[in-house]
């Protein structure tokens, strides 16, 4: 098998070979810019090196003969004493993995060779022994595991014997002492001297990069971020250049367009007389790319042309990383460059506007989550706030409020009104009340997956964690000698993870502003604004699923309307028997008698008609699905607890409190201990005399006054929690007949479906849909009784620990399940429609506004998605690029 690949073999779309570095070096090679020379090993050895543990049959061989054309082409060979090659050695997998894995620098460097690389140089010893002690303690750290602060200590000392506090003050005999101190380091650790043989060097070099793709950090990234453990890492071995050869000599990254905004022109950072680390790593302060044309015109000029041969040859945005060695340019590495949200909309736009992409590829450019970003509130930075620290961004939003750090104290001072945020070390289950209570959540430790992340963006809620420079105490933190104790203001941002002392004022974002309608795209004057409106106008223009909104009031149907909804999938009549409604759904519940039932259910019917009123009116022509109650009755009752102590207490006292016995009797009948699995949606309607027929008849008759007043109801009637057709086809039988007689010859038209999201249901969707018009997917409950997890109790409580350990990718109460969860909504689809071709399916789940749910349910074929208003443009867009 072939294992290495010199560049010029290579090309940009072979990444899961070469790795996304080694195949970028290659096209580069290919365009003939300015490479160094050098060869990539690809992923294949990396996992066969894996699975064998050291060695891989031939590639030794390989490696020879790439290393002797190497060779050949710089006119040195590796580590020769008199004029050595020197080679760097650099991880690169398909995906990138920032820093997750390992590189070494100054390969071939040994006692002799370093006289030749001064000699090269120009007799810059200096140079040369920085760059030995620099191989021995990168090659320390990464091949042989030796602990890296015994270096960093060695190095300290240097400074402290010599008494300066800069490496650079360190003179070539410094150096050169400090190399025999490393060397001991090394010996101490590995039981043997630093390796001298340059080969030996590079090979146990490449096997470490190898090895450094099953890292514990790179393991967690990948988890993380969903990138498959089997993909292994490619090794590039570059022939070494050096930016730190004087002041005619540098070090850069550069974007061909602005990565934050997306605005024409090139951006980038120049460190002069440094290597590439030093750039990353922030050691100086570095100058921009208008500087280097100051410093180095013939450079700059060469560069500016190469950026834009890049640009035109990847037809996007692309960073680089370049190197000037003595007035020479070299290109070190490029890709198509990561970008915010809101340069991903505009650059796609411009690019359309420049002719080289089509709208068709535009869309497939950004995606549902960026525009998920783009909608949340924003602080205005126009106040030039006082910056305090950054974390991880790990839930958006922008939040402020008075800081607290424990969740009962969080509880507390939001009882009184003011906003807190909740700062925690990290935080766990015992939190969540907190968590509710704040409008932020801050942690000083954990990533993305961590409890608060998790649980935060579960409810919402702006969370910044990992902000690592914060000492948390139990009633300040510290950053530095700054302070910031209890009840002080502070903001935080949880999309770019910026933490502010103070309020920092809040403005809405422009995009849902334009969503409102309050913002004319074309008048707007604002490029973000028209390219979102471009981008999802063309998504309507392709998209085959229909976009509906979940919503149980008027206000939230008209302003799904604005966002594009084109009806409503899911109203939870159960949220308008709330507020002071819930005495009329006591009376009923604690009826004895029919009579006193019929009078408690004739007075909720007029409430009921009036709702549906509002929300028919508001999606005048458009389909409107109302499912009837689903929860249990219990949930509108007082808490067991307070009315048990509440009596007690009254006994206590010598009182009879008649109506509140009454009242705990008919808690106590009704308590149950899984009440998710327990009297229930279609249970609770066959158990209830008249309620489900008191919902039906106000649906009816609202639709047929919104009829007389001229307009066009569609009203859709959906039961909820079926698991048996019989069950539907009871509660059918009786809607029917109301219906029959309600709507007479008003033209009215009525569906009657169902849910579906009972495993029960999904496996015997064939009989369902004998009796069912349309069908949705429940994937909330779906989920929770396919994997038999309680969704209101989960995620707080141990989902974190199966992010953490790669369970999951992602909270399949988020994301849908599609191998298990999917299986069961595939099944239903396929058997529904063989038994009434023409069935419509739609679903109502939370997962109805997921990006990646909303391919899925493209791709088994459903009409329409279903979700929050603020969530619709999101379905849009992903529906559009599910559909090109
Ligand atoms: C569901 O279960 O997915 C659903 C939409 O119903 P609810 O969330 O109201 O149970
Ligand atoms: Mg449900």
């Amino acid at each position: 098998m072939k294992f290495v690949y010199d560049f010029h073999e290579g090309n940009k779309d072979l990444k899961d070979l070469l790795g996304g570095k080694g195949a970028n070096l290659a096209e580069m090679t290919n365009l003939g810019l300015p490479v160094p020379p050098g060869f990539t090993i690809t992923t294949e050895a990396c996992k066969e090196f894996l699975r064998e543990g050291t060695h891989v049959e031939g590639l030794d061989s390989q490696i020879d003969a790439h290393l002797a054309t190497l060779e050949r082409d710089m006119g040195r060979r590796l580590g020769d004493p008199a004029d050595p090659l020197l080679v760097s050695v650099r991880s690169g997998a398909k995906f990138s993995m920032p820093g997750m894995m390992e590189t070494v620098l100054n390969v071939g460097l040994n006692d002799e060779s370093v006289d030749g690389l001064s000699r090269q140089a120009g007799g810059n010893d200096r140079f040369a022994w920085d760059s030995y002690r620099r191989l021995i303690q990168m090659f320390g750290k990464t091949v042989c595991e030796v602990p890296g602060h015994e270096f960093e200590d060695a190095l300290h000392e240097a400074k402290v014997a010599k008494g300066v506090k800069d490496d650079v003050q360190l003179d070539a005999d410094d150096l050169r002492a400090l190399v025999t101190a490393y060397k001991k380091v090394f010996a101490k650790h590995t039981g043997h001297d630093f390796p001298q043989d340059p080969r030996e060097q590079l090979d146990l070099a490449i096997a470490a990069v190898f090895r450094s793709w099953n890292a514990d950090r790179a393991v967690l990234y990948r988890r993380q971020e969903r990138i498959p453990a089997e993909l292994g890492t490619a090794v590039n071995v570059v022939a070494m250049v050096f930016g730190n050869l004087g002041s005619d000599s540098g070090t850069g990254v550069a974007f061909t367009r602005d990565p934050a905004n997306g605005e024409q022109g090139v951006y980038g950072d120049y460190l002069s007389n440094a290597q590439g680390e030093d750039v990353v790593a922030g050691i100086r302060n570095t100058l921009s790319l208008s500087d280097l044309e100051r410093l180095d015109k013939k450079s700059y000029d060469e560069l500016m042309q190469i950026m834009a041969t890049l640009e035109g040859h990847y037809r996007d945005l692309c960073d680089i990383e370049f190197t000037i060695e003595r007035g020479k340019l070299w290109m070190l590495q490029t890709r198509v460059g990561k970008r915010t949200a809101a340069a991903a909309f505009t650059i796609a736009s411009q690019l359309v506007d420049e002719g080289v992409i089509d709208l068709d590829e535009a869309l497939i450019r950004v995606t549902g989550a960026q525009l998920g970003q783009l909608m949340f509130p924003r602080f205005d930075l126009a106040s030039d706030p006082s910056s305090l620290t950054r974390g991880v961004g790990a839930s958006p939003g922008a939040a402020f409020g008075e800081v607290v750090f424990t969740a009962a104290r969080a509880v507390e001072v939001a009882a009184t009104g003011k906003s807190v945020i909740l700062v925690r070390r990290e935080t766990n289950p015992d939190d969540l009340p907190g968590m509710i209570a704040a409008q932020g959540i801050l942690t000083s430790r954990g990533g993305k997956t961590s409890h608060a992340a998790v649980v935060a963006r579960g409810m919402g809620k702006t969370c910044v964690c990992g902000a690592d420079e914060m000492e948390v105490g139990s009633s300040s933190f510290t950053i530095g000698s700054h302070t910031v104790n209890e009840g002080d203001v502070i903001s935080i941002d949880g999309t770019t993870g910026r933490v502010y002392l103070g309020e920092v004022p809040v403005r809405p974002s422009e995009v849902v502003q334009y969503f409102e309608g309050d913002l004319d795209p074309a008048q707007a004057n604002d490029p973000l604004v028209f390219a979102v409106h471009r981008i999802i106008s063309h998504a309507d223009s392709k998209r085959r699923l229909y976009v509906r909104t979940n919503a149980d009031t008027g206000a939230d149907a008209a302003r799904a309307r604005r966002f594009g909804a084109q009806g409503i999938g899911l109203c939870r009549t159960e949220h308008m028997f709330l507020g002071d409604r819930r005495e009329l759904v006591e009376r009923l519940i604690l009826a004895r008698t029919e009579t006193d039932r019929d009078a408690a259910l004739a007075a909720l019917q007029p409430l009921q008609r009036a709702d549906f009123l509002d929300i028919f009116r508001e999606m005048n022509g458009l389909p409107v699905t109302i499912r009837l109650i689903d929860p249990p009755l219990h949930e509108f009752l007082p808490s067991l607890e307070e009315l048990a102590v509440k009596v007690a207490v009254a006994h206590e006292q010598g009182q009879r409190v008649e109506q509140d016995e009454l009242m705990l009797a008919a808690v106590r009948r009704m308590h149950e201990q899984n009440p998710m699995l327990g009297l229930r949606g279609v249970r609770l309607g066959l158990v209830i005399p008249g309620l489900f027929a008191m919902q039906v008849r106000a649906i009816a008759e609202a639709a047929v006054a919104l009829a007389a007043e001229g307009g066009k109801p569609r009203p859709e009637i959906m039961v909820p929690l079926v698991g048996a057709v019989q069950e539907l086809e009871t509660v059918r039988a009786e809607a029917e007949k109301i219906i029959a007689s309600t709507v007479a010859d008003s033209g009215v038209e009525i569906l009657i479906g169902t849910m579906i999201e009972v495993p029960r249901a999904a496996l015997t969707a064939g009989q369902i849909a004998e009796a069912a018009e349309f069908f949705s997917f429940g994937t909330n409950d779906l989920t929770q009784m396919a994997w038999g997890f309680s969704r209101d109790d989960v995620e707080g409580a141990f989902f974190w620990r199966y992010l953490e350990l790669g369970i999951f990718g992602i909270s399949p109460f988020e994301s849908i399940d599609a191998d298990g969860v999917g299986r069961l909504v595939r099944i239903a689809a396929e058997e529904g429609r063989a038994a009434r071709p023409g069935l419509k399916l739609g679903v109502c789940g939370e997962h109805g506004g997921d990006p990646d749910s909303v391919h899925f349910f493209h791709e088994v074929g459903l009409d329409y998605v279903s979700c929050s208003p603020f969530r619709v443009p999101i379905a849009r867009l992903e529906a559009g690029r599910a559909a090109v």
